[in-house]
């Protein structure tokens, strides 16, 4: 269960602000958020994930109230309920492509890595079609290479909640497809909620739910909805 309700973010230079009223996902365990490039839909996962402070409104994570979270309280409810992916990876690159992927064990308080998680990563990586990059540096991946091992960093540990910031960005059609799948597959493994933002419209029909982001566009510029 995730909830918003009166979420106002602004940055600090004051050219772009967030508005949404009310969104809340309650059972479906996979949603599609579709919007216009710069429309705020990072902005929101990165609010979602705690990367992001809210400074006002509330966000309600799986019981937690991720607003009323210090900075250290929020980087903790993140490493323990959410994987991320993000729109430019953020991948280490002084660490292979395994290594990369095993991150999460490194800077968890309680999760130490394991024989059963280094198979878990490879894995992973086999799925995505990466198995012979393992211990590649992430320096001469190509970019599609680099989003497939972000995907697989912010599947290790089975989260409770996938973001996933148009994770099929830099995707050829067959490999997008593959990915969405496999995003899905994990999620539902898990009994996880994936919430995934997308351009892509083909994929729409393999998510449950559909979020135009657009309506929250209107929200923030009245003028922009009127004839
Ligand atoms: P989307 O993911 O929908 O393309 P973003 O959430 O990345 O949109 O960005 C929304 C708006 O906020 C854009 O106009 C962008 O330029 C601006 N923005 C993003 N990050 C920052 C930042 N750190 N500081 C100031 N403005 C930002
Ligand atoms: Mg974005």
């Amino acid at each position: 269960m995730i909830s918003i309700h009166d979420l106002q973010f602004a940055y600090a230079d004051g050219q772009f602000s967030l508005k949404i009223p009310e969104l809340q996902f309650t059972s479906e365990k996979s949603v599609v958020i579709i919007g216009p490039s710069g429309s705020g839909k990072t902005t929101l996962l990165n609010l979602m994930a705690g990367i992001l402070p809210v400074p006002s409104g509330r966000i309600t994570i799986a019981d937690t109230a991720v607003h009323t979270l210090n900075d250290s309280e929020r980087r903790l409810f993140r490493l323990r309920n959410i994987g991320m992916v993000f729109q430019d990876f953020q991948l280490i690159e002084y660490l292979n492509v395994v290594e990369n992927v095993l991150l999460p064990c490194r800077i968890h308080p309680s999760i130490s890595l394991t024989a059963d998680l280094r198979r878990r990563a490879e894995e992973l990586l086999n799925s995505c079609g990466l198995k012979p990059l393992l211990q590649r540096s992430i320096t001469l991946l190509s970019q599609g290479e680099r989003q497939r091992v972000a995907i697989c960093r912010a599947l290790l540990l089975s989260p409770g909640i996938i973001l996933a910031d148009e994770p099929t960005g830099n995707l050829d059609p067959v490999n997008s497809e593959r990915i969405v799948r496999l995003l899905l597959e994990e999620s539902s493994r898990a009994n996880a909620t994936l919430i995934m933002v997308t351009h892509d419209h083909s994929l729409l029909p393999l998510f449950e739910r559909i979020v135009p982001f657009t309506q929250f566009l209107e929200a923030v510029h009245p003028e922009t909805s009127r004839p």
